[in-house]
């Protein structure tokens, strides 16, 4: 297959303000590659695909930034801006998908959804979020009546928000495992790894860490830094070692020495990369049973689920991280989310949209 994919219109890749997507998109095209598809990534100036996927062809293109729609209203307008980098990056796919087998959007936006009603080509949508936006989900409903399957979510739980979708395709998602290395680190300290945005709930780990008399190693993008600012004002100064943003060959070196990750999000996290990066490494993970960690995290096996929004029970997990088996963690990945086991569930579903349209 000829497969042409469209980056996240925020931040190049490499940045992190793509979040998750630019990880998925680099796992995704390995994955691709080695499963012998052609690939062409059409992406924001100054990205980086892994030096592995050096076969995959990459196009450049500039312009404005979308805002994210996790920081908008639910009932927010679309915009667009001028110099659109994502009208952009939709030309220049369109351009060369005239000869690909089919387009492959991964940006959460209106304009590349709205376009399958106006295209030829087959086009292709992983949605990478729970409803954040009305006017998209509305959209996706109309695209969805006559293009069924025309629509990929990483999660069970996340193609819930879109109650319209009746078999909503389910792709998971997927982890080069040879760029994660398994660590028996036992006496590690708590990690933390994420967007520092509200919707990622910070606060909480921060708190266990306090009450634990302990500090949280905390890794990304200061996204919001009045969010930020807030919570390190709120707890004892020291509690929070801001870690900063690392390439994953880093991270997962840091990541890998921590006794357990703590993840913490508010919202219908999508899938939750980072709770895989962590078990790949052999680190257990402590979330909330909400959205896709509710999915991943194997109660008691690879780590534990805590009652949504409840300290306390979160807390109480810590205090018997022990008992998990990091070897489990890993072998977990193994098992279920490599980039092969990824790229084929995305090359099947591909061949049932194009399939469609002849
Ligand atoms: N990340 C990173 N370096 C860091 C912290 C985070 O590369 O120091 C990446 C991480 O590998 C993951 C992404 O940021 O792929 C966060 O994705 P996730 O799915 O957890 O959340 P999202 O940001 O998409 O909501």
């Amino acid at each position: 297959m000829r497969i042409v994919l469209i980056s996240t219109p925020i931040g190049f890749l490499g940045s992190g303000k793509g979040g998750g997507v630019e990880l998925t998109l680099n796992s995704l095209v390995s994955g691709l590659l080695s499963l012998g598809h052609s690939v062409e990534v059409i992406a924001p100036k100054n990205s980086k695909l892994y030096e592995s996927n050096e076969k995959a062809k990459l196009y450049f293109v500039e312009g404005e930034d979308q805002i994210s729609w996790q920081h908008q209203k639910l009932n927010s307008p679309v915009t667009i801006p001028d110099n659109s980098l994502l009208a952009g990056m939709l030309e220049k796919g369109i351009d060369i998908a005239k000869k690909a087998d089919v387009l492959l959007n991964m940006s959460y936006d209106w304009l590349p959804i709205w376009m399958t009603l106006n295209l030829e080509i087959p086009i292709a949508h992983i949605i990478s979020m729970g409803s954040e936006s009305s006017a998209i989900s509305n959209l996706i409903s109309k695209v969805y009546d006559k293009h069924p399957y025309n629509f990929a979510f990483h999660s069970k739980i996340q193609a819930n928000d879109y109650s319209f979708i009746k078999k909503p395709i389910i792709i998971g998602n997927g982890f080069e495992l040879t760029n994660y290395i398994f660590q028996d680190s036992v006496n590690g300290p708590l990690g933390w790894v994420g967007r520092v945005a509200p919707e990622k709930g910070l606060e909480d780990a921060v708190y266990v860490a306090n009450e634990l008399g302990e500090k949280l190693h905390v890794w990304g993008v200061i996204e919001d830094e009045t969010y930020a600012s807030k919570i390190e004002e709120s707890f004892p100064k020291g509690t929070i070692n801001w870690m900063g943003f690392l390439a994953t060959d880093e991270l997962q070196n840091e990541l890998g020495k921590c006794r357990v990750l703590l993840n913490t999000p508010k919202w219908n996290e999508a899938y939750g990369n980072v709770i895989v990066e962590a078990l790949a490494c052999g680190v257990p993970v402590i979330a909330y049973k909400r959205g896709g960690p509710s999915e991943i995290i194997q109660h008691g096996q690879t780590g534990y689920l805590a009652y949504p929004d409840d300290k306390e029970n979160l807390l109480s997990y810590v205090e018997k991280i022990d008992k998990i088996k990091r070897k489990n963690c890993r072998k977990w990945v193994e098992k279920n989310a490599s980039t092969d086991i990824f790229a084929n569930k995305v090359v099947n579903w591909l061949n049932k949209v194009i399939n469609a349209y002849y």
